[in-house]
């Protein structure tokens, strides 16, 4: 993200990948927490947040001990007492975990969370890829209707719309029940075998451990391999594909453009049925072509019931923050003006720094904005600031001024001083600014 003026060379640097968020960075984040707050309360989805620690196990059992994100990315550390906790990688295991152990699964269904914090991968660190990154996410769990999950494309969608991005596009694909997937699974690992020389070393590595991830390898070579093989959409049992048409289906009533992406399985084990991302890029490019995803989901049918719970069917998904505050600011998206203080206090002396100091307090309680310099001394320091800030009216708080128990009102434009009683000040200007401002 970016920085504030020249960097500079210090004894202490971030940690590699790690980045600061700067207020400028935070405006950012806090208009995308805004929207999702009033999408949250209009879908009824109550704000959970879970800790950034937890047992390992929860990430290497639910996520999945073979994938990208828990083999490789995990940062994990044992305790003085010997317990391996984890950096949470991703939030739907922690979410289904707390969702069993807080006792969730009597709640009416679907139980409807949603929660905005960082997450941690140790992955190669590049443009709008980081190790510690924020992610918000929305998930539905004890639901297996397919409404759910064209819901939650819409509201991603209309979160992402009312930040103003433009050119998003919906991929999505079904990677069956476990039962079907094995099946598709062993044809695929045959098909595989069969032009394993062609393939990079990764995916030979993955024919063994997860041949479904060669799927979405981004090596041009395996891709021409993999666009010959069996398609995981061929291969769902009858209530699968029945599930994925009425996902589609409802889209379409919900008039949701979307590119149906044999090839997108998503790097996570716990994923069932659907499956999609949305991503920002040119509408025309190709589906292999790599775009920059923002969003990404699906259903996860078996995870609650994994990590120990009852059998719950649940859909869900979540958006990085920084790649839409850095595609927010990429494409000049405005942020409301906030209002900035039009009038500034100026103090002369101890005394009347005293004195400045419970008005500015006094201001601050009739919800009116002030600028200060309280340390500074010189008059002409404090109205060199005060042109700067460009504010309408000057309040002068001088040594006479204090033991008359009055303040000096300016107006920067025309030059006119009033004097003004003490008790009265803080009206006198909220009345000037009601009259003069617009
Ligand atoms: P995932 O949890 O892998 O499904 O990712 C969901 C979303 O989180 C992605 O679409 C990205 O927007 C974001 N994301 C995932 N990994 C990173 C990362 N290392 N840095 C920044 N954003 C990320």
């Amino acid at each position: 993200m970016s920085g504030a003026g020249r960097p500079k060379k210090t004894r202490y640097q971030i940690p590699r990948g790690m980045h600061d968020l700067l207020p400028e960075d935070l405006k950012y984040f806090q208009k995308i927490f805004d929207t999702c707050d009033r999408i949250a309360s209009y879908y009824r989805f109550g704000r959970i947040e879970t800790p950034i620690l937890e047992q390992a196990e929860l990430f290497t059992k639910g996520v999945g001990q073979s994938t990208d994100i828990i083999e490789k990315q995990m940062y994990a550390l044992k305790t003085e007492g010997g317990d391996l906790l984890a950096l949470r990688p991703e939030y739907t295991a922690s979410v289904a975990r707390a969702f069993i152990e807080k006792g969730m699964e009597v709640l009416s269904k679907p139980v409807k969370l949603w929660y905005f914090g960082p997450c941690f991968r140790h992955e190669k660190p590049q443009a709008g890829r980081y190790r510690e990154f924020w992610q918000f996410g929305f998930e539905a769990l004890g639901e297996r209707n397919p409404v759910i999950d064209a819901q939650i494309i819409r509201l991603f969608l209309n979160i992402l719309e009312e930040l103003k991005l433009k050119n998003l596009m919906v991929q999505i694909n079904s990677i069956g029940d476990p039962k079907c997937r094995a099946h598709y699974k062993k044809v695929l690992t045959r098909f595989l075998k069969s032009s394993q020389a062609g393939l990079c070393s990764d995916c030979k590595k993955r024919l063994k451990q997860n041949p479904l991830r060669t799927l979405d390898c981004k090596n041009e070579k395996c891709q021409a391999i993999i666009s010959q093989g069996p398609q995981v959409l061929d291969y769902l049992c009858k209530e699968c594909r029945a599930h994925f048409k009425e996902v589609l289906e409802f889209l379409d009533a919900l008039k949701i453009p979307y590119r149906l992406n044999p090839y997108l399985v998503r790097g996570l084990d716990y994923y069932t049925k659907t499956v999609f991302e949305i991503s920002c890029g040119n509408p025309s490019s190709e589906l292999n072509q790599p775009l920059l995803s923002l969003v990404g989901g699906g259903r996860y049918d078996g995870l609650v019931k994994l990590l120990g719970g009852k059998d719950t069917p649940a859909c869900g998904a979540a958006a990085g923050i920084e790649r839409i505050a850095d595609l927010m600011k990429e494409k000049e998206i405005k942020l409301k003006e906030e209002d900035l203080p039009k009038v500034f206090l100026v103090q002369l002396g101890n005394l009347a720094r005293s004195k400045a100091l419970i008005l500015f307090e006094e201001f601050r309680k009739a919800k009116i904005p002030v600028y200060e310099a309280f340390s500074k001394d010189s008059l002409r320091a404090q109205l060199a600031r005060a042109d700067r800030f460009g504010v309408k009216y000057v309040l002068i708080l001088g040594q006479k001024e204090v033991l008359e128990k009055k303040v000096i009102l300016r107006d920067m434009k025309n030059g006119n001083q009033r004097t003004f009683r003490m008790g009265e000040i803080v009206e006198a200007v909220k009345t000037e600014l009601k009259n003069n401002i617009k």
